[in-house]
């Protein structure tokens, strides 16, 4: 259609070396084509140039003291994609490969998964091409100083409130948080994912990969399947995994696989609570490497590989983009997976979404399935603006519903638009609507 292509085209001439973020707009405007033919406001009102411009974009310095007295330089980076809908939120990134494009494109994916959540929260995303990997609590603490030293003057509770993603969990929240109020001389809820003691939610650790496993369920229910017996493979033992693969054992399933960035272990047995709480000691406190597991359980360890050629029924991506090629999604379809939900954003290349939708096996987009991490923000916010905490089964018993919610939208959606279980399409025209007609009543801004 002539104003998808053209909007691209925009795009693409307007934003040169960025592949990601024209990967991420290409997938969702392609994919709302029906509801721009349908509807000629969106077409009068130029919505689709105006959705794919960020409202602003601030890049900054961050020097910093490593612990050898050296001076280190970094880039800094927050992308306010969207803020129709309610105040930017969205993620930091600390990995060595952050860039413009990659942050962009999870700033533009940002808007529309805020927008499913039916909470109030315009979308944004940030970070450094800072890697923490290595670096000493200290050193980690000066940069996230120097960091929010910067950023402090762009975010607030009402303007924008940022949260981890790789590479930034509760220390580096702890970090950010502590300098924001400095600066600030105020405490309040300028960042999610907060320690629980000082305003964090219950639940919000584990909320991206339980929200994950609960939007898996809400999918098999569609064919009278539960997750129960299910071989799982799941790739990335950080934060989205580790979560994924807790609620995974908790229903009943058997996940056989986790990785990092060096490779992958296979466990043929299951990974249970024992060892799955072995992982997370090694991560989140001794900050080792994933083939210790295979060294310290006696399972095979496959180094510079990912899982995807494991024989399993469901398949979890829990690390970064792109990490299904087209490829990796041809085997797990010969190896008989029949369910694939995204964790990590936007893991799936679009050859490998094409062959899942044209199998029809069950797939979660990123959008949709892991927005219960940021659904729990949302949740966060709402308990420091009341200054009361919920329980934890109050928080879970919202989640749940939450991610029930988005997946009764974006099935019924994809149904009204001609695609019926094609949760791609729901998922994104049913995101883009509720912004794009918040953007129409608030005039040309
Ligand atoms: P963490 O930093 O906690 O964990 C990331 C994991 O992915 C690590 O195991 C890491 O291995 C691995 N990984 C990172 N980069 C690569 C790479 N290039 N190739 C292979 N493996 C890699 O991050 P999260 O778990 O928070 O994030 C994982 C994914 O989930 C991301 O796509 C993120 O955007 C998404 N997500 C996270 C949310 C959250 O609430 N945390 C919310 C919604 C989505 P290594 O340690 O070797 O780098």
């Amino acid at each position: 259609m002539g104003v998808i292509q053209d909007t691209l085209e925009i795009v693409r001439k307007r934003n040169p070396g960025e592949p990601e973020f024209f990967q991420a707009v290409t997938e969702v405007l392609e994919s709302i084509e029906p509801v721009i033919e349908r509807h000629k406001k969106y077409r009068d009102a130029r919505i689709l140039e105006r959705i794919v411009e960020p409202e602003r974009v601030v890049i900054f310095r961050v020097p910093w003291q490593d612990d050898k007295g050296q001076f280190q330089i970094n880039r800094g980076f927050r992308i306010q994609m969207n803020s129709a809908i309610g105040p930017y939120k969205g993620g930091l990134r600390f990995h060595p490969t952050v860039c413009l494009s990659i942050l962009k494109f999870l700033a533009f994916e940002q808007v529309f998964k805020n927008s499913l959540t039916t909470l109030p929260m315009g979308g944004a995303k940030g970070g450094s091409d800072f890697d923490p990997k290595g670096k000493s609590d200290n050193e980690v603490m000066r940069f996230c100083q120097s960091f929010m030293t910067e950023l402090f003057r762009h975010v607030g509770p009402d303007t924008d409130v940022p949260a981890g993603d790789i590479g930034v969990g509760g220390r580096e929240i702890g970090y950010l948080f502590g300098q924001y109020k400095r600066l600030a001389n105020e405490f309040t809820g300028v960042l999610t994912g907060k320690g629980l003691n000082w305003g964090g939610s219950l639940i919000r650790p584990e909320a991206t990969g339980y929200g994950c496993v609960y939007f898996a369920i809400e999918m098999s229910k569609t064919r009278g399947e539960t997750l129960e017996g299910k071989v799982c493979t799941v790739s990335g033992s950080g934060n989205a995994a580790q979560y994924t693969v807790e609620k995974l054992i908790q229903v009943g399933a058997k996940v056989v696989t986790m990785s990092d960035s060096d490779g992958f272990v296979y466990d043929k047995d299951g990974i249970n609570e024992e060892k799955l709480a072995w992982i997370m000691d090694l991560k989140n406190v001794r900050r080792g490497r994933i083939r210790e597991y295979a060294e310290k359980f006696g399972v095979k360890y496959f180094p510079g590989k990912r899982p995807w050629g494991i024989e399993c029924d469901c398949a979890f991506p829990c690390a970064t983009q792109n990490e299904i090629s087209g490829e990796d999604a041809k085997t797990l379809l010969d190896n008989g997976c029949t369910l694939v939900a995204e964790a990590a954003n936007m893991p799936s290349e679009p050859e490998a979404i094409q062959q899942f939708l044209a199998k029809r096996i069950l797939f979660g987009p990123a959008k949709a399935a892991n927005a219960g991490g940021v659904a729990t923000s949302g949740l966060e916010m709402a308990q420091n603006s009341m200054r009361l905490p919920w329980t934890r089964e109050e928080v879970d018993a919202r989640l749940r519903h939450i991610m029930t919610t988005i997946h009764k939208n974006a099935f019924d959606t994809a149904a009204e638009y001609g695609k019926p279980g094609n949760l791609v399409v729901g998922a994104n025209i049913a995101g883009f609507v509720k912004v794009a007609d918040a953007m129409l009543d608030q005039g040309l801004v």
